[in-house]
């Protein structure tokens, strides 16, 4: 039995062979020339000269083998809706949606927008795009139109799929005027758009733009609309992600290294056979819908179910805290993926739920996208009969973990998981810990220092950052000189912190940047100021990441006012407040509100003007707010101290 440590040397020191082995799990129409082409560093190329389709391998080479196998299982407990496609009605369903966007004139290379709720639909557009050569752009059904027109114009999509709305706690929640909105508000206007009437909110149609689903079903029914093969290397989707400048950038996959990586993703990572269902409780709006919904499941030819509902509500729009273990017991789940804070929310239902159903056909739970904390990992692990809980820690640009356990390697020994940690660099992944001064690199036990990755990252990670090169660059990526060698050898920072324990085991800190993350889902603090500041009375608007019981952390808001006028009564405040609050809601969506509004006579600030954001966040968290010395005016610390 190797050690797994050794096995992670290995696929570091032999990583073509390594790689070259992996690439074997997917169809190649032209097998690749070079596995891995880092002649212009940090820019990585993956299986160079391979033509192959995310597609064919998510889909129609199982449904030449399978077809009735299931493929993807649609669940809604908000519209009481359950439907099974096997592998051969989702080729075709997928081969209609991709004749409709050929009809609507989408060639290869194309943008696709995608802004859906959690639709069977959803799935069949972003793997039509995928079998085209059309790239998508998924973005999250709660963005508002500011969010979303920022995104069309980055992307300058020929068409958008959307839907006339979702639907939350049994209230329809319409898409199609925020998405009217978007484009009005949008320098790209895309030539058509692609509605499915689910019949839940009312839509005024644009003549010459919109067109119904349903209707383009019907003209292609019996489409066949063959895979295109692509280069490895040709970009398969954006995906758009915060960070610490208000601009959200467009994290772009390629095809081969992406389909490869999750395809060994699936045995080595999660454990997942052909033909057992995954269950990923994500939405395709974020990272892990994609990677975990949609494309990772079916390439390792699993079932996946794509849930629309709440955690706590089931069929019938009845109260059922336990609907997701109901879903596990009927479809026989084997691979779970949820988030910390959707098991926070569960722990405020009857534990019993957990007992009521057979979870006999699960394997394992991950758990990813935020700190997972040791309550909260034991409150689960006792309740599935201490089933692996097992933490994954990655991000949207690298599109698979960093940090995990690797399960199901064969001859290969397993680690076990320990509370509070993701475990350990996932095969492919040359973790370091590094001091943010020096960038040199932090060892010894207890190791603490800011996590990075030399390149060349790992295939499926992101080629770049869409249209920006040097964003890429400049963003993610720091030329390090090798003391021995004096040659540079380049780092990617994740912008997190961390710590390596005397085991190898890795901690995560939390981030070094102005990135906050609400319930598992990553919000830039200046995207939030931005909007804020757009209020018409707002002078400065600040806005932290405090930490909160349920969803990890919330957005708090510190904001003064151009003029006190109105702001002598608490109605006053209040009202301001308010339409604080809606500015954001209206721009970014409710995701990316402030849980608090405060508005406050100045903001803590260094001689300099910088504000200091650090100390906003110790007072607001109750915590010594350190060395006040660089403050101009600690008067402003103090009077927001009394605040919160
Ligand atoms: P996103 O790209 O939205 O998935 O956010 C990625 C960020 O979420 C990371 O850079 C971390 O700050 C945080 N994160 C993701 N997974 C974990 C985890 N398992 N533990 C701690 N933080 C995590």
């Amino acid at each position: 039995m190797q050690s797994y440590a050794d096995f992670h040397q290995q696929s570091l020191s032999d990583r073509d062979a390594f790689w070259a082995e992996q690439a074997k799990r997917i169809d190649w129409e032209t097998p690749p020339q070079q596995i891995c082409d880092y002649s212009n560093p940090p820019f990585a190329r993956w299986f160079v000269g391979g033509k192959t389709n995310i597609c064919h391998n998510a889909v129609d080479r199982h449904a030449a083998q399978r077809p009735n196998d299931a493929a993807l299982i649609a669940v809604s407990t908000e519209t009481n809706t359950e439907k099974t496609y096997s592998f051969a009605e989702l080729q075709r369903e997928v081969e209609r949606m991709a004749a409709t966007l050929l009809d609507l004139g989408v060639q290869q290379g194309d943008r696709v927008l995608i802004y859906m709720p959690m639709i069977a639909e959803a799935c069949f557009a972003m793997l039509a795009c995928t079998r085209i050569g059309a790239i998508h752009s998924v973005v999250f059904g709660g963005f508002a139109s500011g969010s979303l027109s920022t995104r069309i114009d980055d992307a300058q999509p020929k068409v958008i799929v959307s839907a006339d709305g979702g639907s939350r706690g049994a209230k329809p929640v319409p898409y199609k005027p925020l998405l009217d909105e978007a484009i009005n508000l949008a320098q790209h206007k895309p030539a058509a758009v692609l509605l499915i009437d689910r019949g839940l909110t009312p839509m005024n149609l644009v003549e010459g733009r919109d067109v119904l689903w349903g209707d383009m079903r019907a003209k292609h029914m019996d489409a066949q609309v063959p895979c295109v093969w692509l280069d490895s290397t040709a970009p398969s989707y954006t995906l758009y992600t915060s960070g610490t400048t208000g601009k959200p950038k467009g994290v772009q996959r390629d095809t081969g290294g992406y389909a490869v990586a999750l395809a060994t993703s699936i045995p080595y990572i999660y454990g997942g056979k052909p033909g057992e269902t995954f269950f990923s409780t994500s939405d395709i709006g974020w990272v892990v819908g994609h990677s975990y919904i949609i494309y990772g499941p079916l390439l390792g030819g699993m079932a996946t179910i794509m849930y629309e509902g709440l955690p706590t509500q089931g069929f019938d729009h009845q109260p059922d805290g336990g609907i997701w273990w109901r879903l596990v017991d009927k479809y026989k789940v084997s691979v779970m993926f949820s988030a910390p804070t959707a098991i926070r929310v569960l722990k405020k239902q009857d534990p019993a739920h957990l007992t009521k159903h057979d979870l006999s056909s699960l394997k394992a739970l991950f758990l990813a996208g935020e700190p997972l904390d040791e309550p909260t990992a034991k409150w689960i692990s006792d309740g599935l009969n201490g089933k692996p809980i097992i933490d994954n820690y990655w991000q949207t640009e690298t599109g698979w973990p960093i940090l995990g356990i690797s399960n199901g390697i064969e001859g290969v020994e397993k680690n076990q998981p320990r509370f509070g940690s993701p475990g350990f660099p996932t095969y492919g992944y040359n973790v370091r810990l590094v001091d943010e001064a020096t960038g040199l690199a932090v060892e010894g036990d207890d190791a603490k220092g800011v996590l990075v990755v030399e390149g060349p990252l790992p295939p499926g990670c992101l080629q770049t950052v869409w249209g920006d090169d040097k964003r890429f660059v400049s963003t993610y990526w720091n030329k390090m000189e090798d003391a021995a060698t004096g040659e540079g050898r380049w780092v990617y920072s994740t912008y997190d912190w961390a710590r390596r324990d005397a085991d190898g085991y890795y901690f995560i800190l939390g981030r070094t940047d102005d990135v906050i993350n609400v319930a598992g889902h990553r919000l830039g603090t200046r995207e939030i100021e931005e909007s804020i500041a757009a209020h018409p009375n707002v002078a400065e608007a600040a806005v932290v990441g405090v930490a909160d019981d349920v969803k990890g952390q919330v957005a708090l808001a510190f904001v003064t006012a151009k003029s006190s006028e109105g702001l002598d009564t608490p109605e006053g405040i209040k009202k301001m407040e308010q339409e604080i609050m809606r500015q954001v809601d209206g721009d970014l969506g409710a995701v990316a509100r402030p849980a608090r509004v405060m508005i406050v006579t100045a903001l803590p600030k260094t001689r300099s003007g910088k504000l200091l954001r650090r100390a906003l966040q110790a007072v607001a968290e109750g915590r010594d707010p350190g060395d006040l010395t660089t403050i101009d005016d600690p008067s402003s610390l103090m009077a927001i101290k009394s605040m919160v």
